[in-house]
């Protein structure tokens, strides 16, 4: 259980950090330290320092020593296993401090924090399993002379870059399977949310993961981002961010060497709801999926594809849903809504609902920002009168704006989810089974839910359909992404290839 530190007040110096190679955290030094300020509270919080590309290397030079004397890969699963368990303890240990530090840098309501950090700890719980169970096949059927098996084998070092906007919750869908495949990595966290990775560094140390299995690089995407995606001696990369650095990944992998990708990468995610649907729940969903984390969330359901009939009603209880949110000071535990976090992603937002304005959408309720005297709040906002062309209808936004399309006919809501680029979740809301699976079926997404929104666990896969990403992260799928597969031939008995 977690225990709250009553009452929560901001720190009174920013707490510094250093990164951490080779099982040990290395003070920041000469390195320029780079200050981050409380999106809510505008006061500093952290400071992390600015690597180098010489720290870089001497991180991935770790890991791949790591790698090559077995110390982890050579392992049992119940050994790495174990490892897991432990960690998965100490992070429901220092809930309470991993919590206050994400809140701080991100913005996020405190008591949400402490959930997404206690699913954390689940995650590694059931990695801990996978790394037991994860197996091959073999072939018995190919005659007398001949058995053939299937082994996996970890991929080597991997490289791993995350957003700010889940930082421990989307370190904590691929660290522990990473982990749990024998892998060893080198990770960048985003350069104004690197606290809470640089928490689970030292956690997994304590738990005993061998030395230069994780380590942590920090600094910008443009230096150090970009040279760990060209690293030569990176064997795959896992990448979680915009589409346009996604794009960057697959340049950076074709002129360096090849490095496997896995891509988890924007989304303009549907909530499709039918007139048939129990439309208080819809409405809770609606609102939940486009004010959670202040809209900053991949799987934001921020396209509302609504039937007709019911569209104007349908908007009322979404908007009396919204009006009802507690916005502010994430540090106080009743908040259900805290800060823009980053001030680009506030002018981003901003301009997207002056432009829908311009463009001849109809601002229904909010899209205001909130004077609080400090901090990056914005109320959310929702359209009417929008048409498909207008970009706040296409383009990932990022923050609380929700759009509404209305529909006629079950193919016309299907047409209109599946017009965007991107694929990575939607939702349908509808009490008729057979509307639910056809929609679940046609509309192209990696993640789909059905009556409700924004629901996930360690055991169900993570990514996106087209230019939402490649592969799958969490669940046993997601151990297996960081495996490579070998065939073995083993002839049985007198070897005859020439037929003597
Ligand atoms: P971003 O792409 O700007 O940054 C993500 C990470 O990439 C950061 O660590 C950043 O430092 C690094 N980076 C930036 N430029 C780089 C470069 N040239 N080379 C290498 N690394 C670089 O994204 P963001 O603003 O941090 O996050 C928002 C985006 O992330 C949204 O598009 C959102 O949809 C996406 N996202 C996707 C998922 C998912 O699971 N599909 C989850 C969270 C966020």
């Amino acid at each position: 259980m977690t225990q709250a530190l009553t009452p929560l007040s901001l720190p009174p110096v920013p707490r510094e950090f250093g990164f951490f190679v080779d099982g040990k955290v290395v003070p920041a030094g000469t390195r320029d330290l780079s200050e981050r300020r409380s999106p809510a509270h505008d006061v500093p919080v952290t400071r992390i320092p600015k690597c180098t590309t010489a720290d870089l290397d001497t991180a991935v030079a770790a890991a791949r020593r790591a790698f090559e004397d077995r110390r982890w890969s050579g392992l049992g699963g119940a050994a790495r296993g174990a490892v897991l368990l432990r960690a998965a303890a100490l992070i429901r240990a220092r809930a309470e401090e991993i919590a206050y530090f994400e809140t701080l840098e991100n913005g996020k309501p405190i008591a949400q924090a402490r959930g997404e950090v206690m699913g954390c700890a689940d995650m590694f719980d059931y990695a801990s399993g996978l790394a037991r169970s994860l197996h091959g096949d073999s072939f018995n059927n190919l005659g007398d002379g001949l058995f053939g098996l299937v082994t996996r084998e970890p991929v080597g070092v991997v490289g791993l870059i995350t957003p700010w906007n889940f930082p421990f919750l989307i370190l904590c869908e691929r660290v522990p399977y990473i982990l749990a495949s024998g892998c060893t990595l080198v990770v960048k966290p985003s350069e104004v949310t690197s606290a809470t990775t640089l928490l689970l560094a030292e956690i997994l140390t304590e738990a005993g993961l061998p030395d230069g299995c994780m380590n942590v690089v920090t600094g910008s995407g443009s230096s150090i981002g970009q040279a760990l995606i060209e690293h030569m001696d990176v064997d795959m990369l896992s990448f979680t961010g915009s589409t346009a650095v996604g794009r960057r990944c697959v340049e950076a992998a074709g002129r360096s060497n090849f490095k496997k990708l896995g891509l988890e990468l924007g989304g303009k995610n549907p909530q499709i709801v039918f007139a048939d649907a129990d439309l208080d729940d819809a409405a809770d969903g609606v609102a939940f999926g486009i004010a959670f984390n202040a809209g900053q969330c991949c799987v934001s359901g921020s396209r509302l594809i609504v039937e007709r009939s019911v569209a104007e009603a349908f908007a009322q209880r979404v908007q009396a849903k919204l009006a009802r949110l507690r916005i502010g000071d994430p540090l106080d535990e009743a908040t259900q809504v805290g800060a823009i976090t980053t001030a680009a992603q506030h002018d981003i937002i901003l301009g997207y609902i002056q432009s829908g304005q311009e463009e001849g959408a109809r601002l229904l309720c909010g899209g205001e920002v909130l004077d609080t005297g400090e901090g990056r709040f914005i109320t959310p906002a929702v359209f009417t009168d929008v048409t498909r062309e207008m970009a706040i209808a296409r383009d990932e936004v990022f923050g609380p704006v929700l759009v509404i399309l209305p529909f006629d006919t079950l193919d016309e809501a299907i047409e209109i989810a599946n017009d965007t680029v991107y694929g990575l979740a939607a939702s349908v809301w509808s009490k008729n089974i057979d509307t639910a699976l056809t929609v679940t079926r046609r509309v192209r997404a990696g993640r789909f839910w059905v009556n409700t929104t924004l629901a996930g666990g360690p055991e169900l896969p993570l990514g996106g359909f087209r230019q939402s990403g490649w592969g799958r992260e969490a669940g046993v799928y997601g151990v297996e992404e960081y495996t490579q597969i070998k065939s073995v031939h083993v002839e049985i008995g007198k070897r005859t290839h020439w037929g003597e």
